[in-house]
């Protein structure tokens, strides 16, 4: 059973209520897809510019999260032909913030939840 965590983007969070990232989570698939099972480990918020991320993921570690995933509508966005990567989505220094948590806690890291664009392939710290 893997304990994952999710950081999302406070762009988002009066929008979305991560519906489709747990419906993935639960049935291991799309970003989840590598793993047989997998619980919530718990969610927090990113707020802009992204400094209070690493001292989240640090308490993430210490609930005993596996792993830190980053919601997909950080890096790409809803069009009519589907979820697309080509313009970015609410954050265009994402890599650094998951370079940053990674180096930090040590734990691996995933860029992605649900809806993964077509185009991309899924980005792992590990
Ligand atoms: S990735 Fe999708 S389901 Fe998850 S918070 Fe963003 S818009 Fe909502
Ligand atoms: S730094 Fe990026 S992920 Fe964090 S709140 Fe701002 S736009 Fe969202």
């Amino acid at each position: 059973m893997t304990k994952v965590a999710i950081i999302r983007c406070e762009k988002n969070e009066t929008r979305c209520p991560l519906t489709n990232c747990f419906n993935c989570m639960i049935e291991t698939k799309e970003g989840f897809k590598k793993y047989s099972e997998c619980i919530p480990a718990g969610i927090f918020t990113c707020r802009c510019p992204g400094e209070n991320s690493v001292e989240l993921a640090k308490i993430l570690k210490a609930k005993g999260s596996d792993v830190i995933h980053f919601c997909t509508c950080a890096f790409s966005q809803k069009t009519e032909s589907g979820w697309q990567i080509e313009n970015g989505g609410f954050c265009d220094k994402l890599d650094e913030i998951i370079d940053r948590i990674h180096i930090e806690t040590g734990l691996p890291c995933v860029k992605g939840t649900a809806h993964l664009p077509k185009s991309y392939e899924l980005k792992v710290w590990e």
